[in-house]
C-alpha cells in the first residue's frame, strides 16, 4: 500500500476527502486519503458509480469537498480567492466526451483557454498551430469539429488543455467514446506528452490495459480508496 512517495513536491493531499451529493443521501467519497506528488501518472480504477469521476472534479475544483481538505502544493483549495484562475491556468482537462466548442474551428477551440492570459493574439494563434502540430493535427487547424473523428477530436482537446502550461492534467476516461484504434492513438499520445513535459497525470479509466501504463494505480469502491499501489514495470 504506497500512499505517498518519498521526495519530489507534493502536488495534492486529501485528509479524509468527502463528498455528498442530495443533502448527504448520496456519498460519493466517503474519506479519502492520498498524496500526489510532482511527475507521477496515478490511474484511478473502479466499478461505475464509485466515485472516480467527483474525485477528479474535486481535484479540478470544479465542485466543493463536504468535508476534509484537499491541498494543492500545500496550500487548501478551498481557501483560494482564484479558483477560476487555479481552473485556468494550474490544471487542464480532458473529458470523455472531448467538450469542446461546436461552433468553433480546432485552432479557435485550442485559444480559447489563453484568451484570459497575457498573450497576444498573433502568440496565442502560433501557440495554438504548434500545439495541434504537437498532437498530428497541423493539417485540421480550420476543420469544425463535427467534421473531424473521435480520436481528432480528443487530440485538439488534448492540445486545448495543455495551452497554458498547466502544470497538472486530469483526465476522465478519455478514450471512453473511442474505438480501439483511436483509442490506442490517444493514450499513446497523452502517455508520451506526459513523458516528454513531465506534468502530473491523474487518469480515470476502465481499462487495465491503459491502468497498467500508468506508475501507481488507486482503485476505489463505493467513495472508499481500497488499494493504491505502484506498478512494477509501467
Ligand atoms: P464514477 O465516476 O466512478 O462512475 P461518480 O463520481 O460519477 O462515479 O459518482 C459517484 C456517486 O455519486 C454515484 O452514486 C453517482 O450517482 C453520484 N453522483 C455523482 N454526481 C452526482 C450529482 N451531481 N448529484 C447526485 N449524485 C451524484
Ligand atoms: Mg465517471
Amino acid at each position: 500500500m504506497a500512499t505517498s512517495h518519498d521526495g519530489g513536491e507534493c502536488v495534492f493531499e486529501a485528509v479524509a476527502l468527502k463528498k455528498e451529493y442530495d443533502d448527504g443521501q448520496v456519498q460519493a467519497l466517503r474519506g479519502v486519503d492520498f498524496r500526489i506528488q510532482a511527475g507521477e501518472f496515478v490511474a484511478i480504477v473502479g466499478q461505475s458509480g464509485s466515485g472516480k469521476s467527483t474525485l477528479l472534479q474535486m481535484l479540478g475544483a470544479l465542485d466543493h469537498p463536504s468535508g476534509g481538505s484537499l491541498l494543492y502544493r500545500g496550500c487548501s483549495l478551498a481557501e483560494r480567492p482564484d479558483l477560476a484562475s487555479y481552473r485556468a491556468h494550474d490544471v487542464g482537462f480532458i473529458f470523455q466526451a472531448f467538450h469542446l466548442l461546436p461552433t468553433f474551428t480546432a485552432i479557435e477551440n485550442v485559444q480559447i483557454p489563453m484568451l484570459e492570459s497575457q498573450r497576444t493574439a498573433a502568440e496565442r494563434k502560433q501557440r495554438a498551430t504548434d500545439l495541434l502540430g504537437l498532437v498530428g493535427l497541423e493539417k485540421r487547424l480550420h476543420h469544425f469539429p463535427a467534421k473531424l473523428s473521435g480520436g481528432e477530436r480528443q487530440r485538439v482537446a488534448i492540445a486545448r488543455s495543455l495551452a497554458n502550461d498547466a502544470s497538472v492534467l486530469l483526465a476522465d476516461e478519455p478514450t471512453g467514446n473511442l474505438d480501439s484504434e483511436n483509442a490506442g492513438v490517444v493514450m499513446d499520445l497523452i502517455v508520451r506528452l506526459q513523458q516528454e513535459h513531465h506534468f502530473t497525470l491523474v487518469l480515470v479509466t476502465h481499462d487495465p490495459g491503459i491502468a497498467r501504463r500508468a506508475g501507481r494505480v488507486i482503485s476505489m469502491r463505493d467513495g472508499c480508496i481500497i488499494s493504491d499501489t505502484l506498478n512494477s514495470t509501467p
